[in-house]
């Protein structure tokens, strides 16, 4: 029953490397979905700058096009004002004055819009050139995290690599049934699957807990292991428990 010192350290040494390839795995799975972030991100800042670079340019033409409805009503205004030299009648004099009137009255509002429109525009390029600065540093930064990502998401199948050939490597030194045990409990239970007892020390009373499952370990259990120098097994979770000699 249990495992001798040399068993136990060398199952130790290999659950070490299952650790590792544990968390690459965990990792290489996490990658593809932080990648897909970052580029969202990122492409939602460019579309926000495209859309108010639209916007902007938008606003540019409407001014634009009341310039030309500005040179319009002024071309009519002098029109008219070369008309009313040429008038006959009083009547036609009048119609004539009125028209003048109502363009004049037409061009200050098409004035005050033009005014209105370039102001607005003005601060609006403020405050997106203002923006612009901000996010530049932001994008850059994204941008060299998503490479960072993808070298990762690159470099972490080789290291798996890596691993497993170190795993080989060690697992060769394991004793067979101590190596099928192990392995049967990491299927069950995963990582760890092999793990020291923990103390806790209540008043005169110490007590000896699962680092797998928390539960309690019956003293009897300690007591055998101390006197066999070998490892025991959690009677809840099955888990191979060692205990380190300190901390007796
Ligand atoms: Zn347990």
């Amino acid at each position: 029953m249990g495992f001798d010192n040399e068993t136990l350290s060398r199952i130790l040494e290999l659950q070490e490397v299952d650790k590792v390839l544990f968390s690459f795995k965990e990792r290489l799975k996490k990658i593809p979905e932080e990648i897909e972030n970052k580029r969202k991100e990122i492409s939602e800042i460019e579309n926000k700058i495209k859309k108010e670079e639209g916007e902007i340019r938008n606003m540019e033409k409407e001014i634009r096009s009341l310039y030309l409805d500005l040179q319009e009503i002024e071309d009519k205004i002098k029109k008219f004002s070369a008309d009313l030299m040429k008038v006959k009648t009083n009547e036609e004099y009048r119609a004539c004055l009125t028209e003048i009137e109502s363009a004049k009255n037409r061009k200050r509002e098409i004035e005050d819009e033009i005014l209105e429109k370039e102001e607005t525009l003005e601060e609006r390029k403020k405050i997106f050139e203002r923006f612009k600065n901000m996010v530049r540093d932001k994008i850059e930064m994204e941008k060299e995290n998503l490479k960072k990502l993808e070298k990762e998401r690159e470099e972490i199948p080789v290291k798996i690599k890596q691993a497993e050939d170190l795993r080989k490597r060690r697992a060769i030194l394991v004793d067979k049934n101590a190596l099928e045990e192990y392995e049967r409990i990491l299927k069950g239970r995963g990582l760890p699957a092999v793990c020291e007892i923990l103390v806790q020390n209540e008043k005169e009373e110490r007590k000896f807990f699962c680092g797998g499952c928390n539960s309690q370990v019956p003293f009897l259990t300690l007591d055998e292991m101390m006197r066999t120098q070998r490892t025991s097994k959690c009677h809840y979770c099955g888990r191979i428990l060692y205990i380190k000699r300190e901390s007796i």
